[in-house]
């Protein structure tokens, strides 16, 4: 659902999960004084790892179980994302088919609304949730809605911070001794991909809702389908609040480090 990389999520998030083990292992082992900091970083990905596995598992369970519930009005994903276009006074963005499971996406370079085969051809309770939620995006970007535009400044920052904040973490808390301002770095790079996780909420959030009212008011959905097309909805902005309590956490986590080891050092 975000602008770039799609519904379930692949963007930016958990960033921290692809340090790679070894290198946790060999900073352990090198600066046995935050040792016990180090432990509860693991602890806390292990912790928000399992859960976003949870919470996507149950995105996955729900997105199958409305993807079988086809609509009474028999419109297509295809057929309800131009009509929402239209209804919004929105004429030069496409609606395109995509490859891939669950990889829609609103592309604000190309105006154009991306939805998977199951969603662009689909006439279930899922299909038209989902592109109804992509229009939302596409929504937003005509209204230059405050949070997509801040929101979409950070992009080019947070795609390099994310190539090079892993290391820049790992060689600033080796270095915390001598070096001490390289972690302070390496913790703000994490903040601004943390910060992108926190604005991409409102985001999704808001784009969700313009689908359920616009879905709703158009009678798009019976009752019963609008209460589907919600909880699916519901389910995938979870992921986006696990990964942004993930990235929170780690943030945390880092500081108390770089907050530690500055005292350690006096
Ligand atoms: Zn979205």
């Amino acid at each position: 659902m975000s602008e770039k990389k799609g519904l379930f999520g692949r963007n930016l998030r958990f960033e921290h999960r692809k340090r790679p083990f070894f290198g946790l292992v060999s900073y352990l082992q090198l600066s046995p004084k935050i040792e016990a900091m180090d432990m509860s970083i693991i602890l806390v990905s292990l912790i928000f790892l399992g859960i976003s596995l949870l919470v996507s598992g149950r995105l996955k369970a729900k997105f199958s179980q409305y993807s079988q519930l086809p609509i009474a009005n028999g419109m297509s994903g295809k057929e309800i994302a131009e009509q929402m276009l239209r209804d919004n006074g929105i004429y030069d963005v496409k609606v395109v088919s995509v490859k891939g499971f669950l990889s829609d996406h609103y592309n604000p370079m190309d105006k154009t609304v991306n939805l998977s085969p199951e969603v662009y051809g689909g006439t279930s309770i899922a299909s038209a949730a989902v592109a109804a939620h992509e229009c939302g995006h596409a929504v937003q970007h005509a209204n230059a809605y405050s949070w997509l535009m801040m929101r979409s400044k950070l992009v080019p920052f947070v795609q390099f911070s994310s190539s090079i904040v892993q290391w820049v973490l790992l060689v600033g808390v080796l270095m915390i001794n001598t070096f001490p301002m390289l972690l302070l770095g390496g913790i703000i790079l994490f903040a601004l991909t943390t910060l992108f996780s926190v604005i991409t909420l409102p985001v999704e959030f808001d784009a969700s809702n313009r689908a359920l009212s616009w879905l709703n008011n158009r009678g798009i959905l019976v009752q019963r389908e609008q209460e589907g097309a919600k909880d699916a909805l519901k389910w995938a902005a979870m992921t986006y609040v696990v990964a942004a309590l993930a990235s929170v956490a780690t943030l945390v986590q880092y500081v108390l480090i770089f907050l530690n080891g500055s005292r350690n050092d006096d």
